[in-house]
């Protein structure tokens, strides 16, 4: 096999049929095996466990939720990696713990990068994730042809444990535009006005953003289904505290969004889409 996929869930299914119909041969391992199972329908072999999908696999990409996620896959296919081998994290993990992996594997002469991505489920559809890549350049290079049938914008930060802090940068913008966002569409509806109109006059002006722009017509449907879990944010959210406090600087609006986040979890809202901050919003407007 050519490619080994671990991790299918909202992101990873979707990126990993965009191999598929590129013409590559997959095996796909998840968790959960059904939600590996439709990948099958496409033309990949399901593997029986992590393993076993990585083995002999060229290019092995991961794409689990957490740190400690991708520890329990790395520590899966460690015994039977052999030199030569390439494993992409396209997850969002602390850098603190790529850098490790990349020197761990280095001595097996497995070649490890860091990339994770910025576009969610409709960017990993239709292949225009953003993609920010830590790690040596010449394996940067062997996996460039592959992330690009992934991503349009494809950076390589640095050395290992950069594409990491770049996503991490990246989720201190994401969260505070979405406040932004959120705020400026609650104003507006308080001040008696159509929160629809009030996105058209101002969605292409100087507040324009991904977020008001994906995320405001969802916040004014009150439609909280899943792009990107709460729960996801949280995490990230998490990762960028222990990194900030590793730095030793201050970040107020990080703190913030902590806070809205876990407001909105402890509404009842972890497993729905990040929009639902607005609903943590409304309770404090005590605005419908
Ligand atoms: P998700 O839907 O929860 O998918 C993660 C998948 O990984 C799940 O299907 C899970 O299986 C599987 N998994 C967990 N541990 C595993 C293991 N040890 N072995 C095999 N499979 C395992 O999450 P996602 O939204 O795709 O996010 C994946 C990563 O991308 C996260 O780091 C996230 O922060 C990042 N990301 C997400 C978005 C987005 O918009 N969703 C955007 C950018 C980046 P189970 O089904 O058993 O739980």
């Amino acid at each position: 096999m050519e490619i080994a996929w671990i991790g299918t869930g909202i992101m990873g299914a979707p990126m990993a049929r965009r191999l598929i119909r590129a013409g590559h041969r997959l095996r796909v391992f998840n968790r959960t095996p059904e939600k590996a199972r439709a990948l099958v329908n496409d033309g990949a072999v399901l593997a029986s466990d992590a393993a076993s999908a990585a083995n002999d696999a060229r290019t092995i990409f991961i794409m689990v939720p957490d740190t400690a996620d991708v520890e329990a896959v790395i520590g899966k296919i460690q015994p039977s990696l052999t030199r030569g081998q390439l494993v992409v994290d396209m997850s969002t993990v602390a850098p603190e713990f790529e850098r490790r992996t990349a020197e761990q594997l280095a001595q097996l002469g497995v070649d490890y990068l860091d990339a994770p991505v910025s576009g969610g489920e409709t960017g990993a559809i239709e292949g225009t994730l953003t993609i920010m890549v830590g790690g040596d350049e010449a394996a940067f290079n062997r996996a460039r042809p592959l992330l690009e049938l992934l991503g349009k914008r494809i950076t390589h930060m640095g050395a290992s444990g950069a594409g990491q802090t770049t996503k991490l940068a990246n989720q201190i913008a994401v969260a505070l535009t979405l406040e932004a966002a959120a705020e400026a569409l609650l104003f507006a509806s308080k001040g008696g006005l159509d929160p629809g109109r009030v996105l058209e006059a101002i969605g292409a002006g100087a507040a324009s953003s991904w977020q008001l722009n994906n995320l405001g017509p969802k916040i004014i449907a009150k439609d909280y289904r899943p792009g990107f879990f709460v729960k996801l944010i949280r995490k990230d959210l998490r990762l960028v505290t222990e990194a900030a406090n590793q730095h030793g600087i201050a970040l107020p609006g990080l703190n913030l969004m902590t806070s809205m986040f876990n407001a909105t979890a402890a509404l009842g809202h972890d497993l729905d889409g990040t929009q639902a901050l607005a609903e943590a919003l409304l309770k404090l407007a005590t605005v419908e």
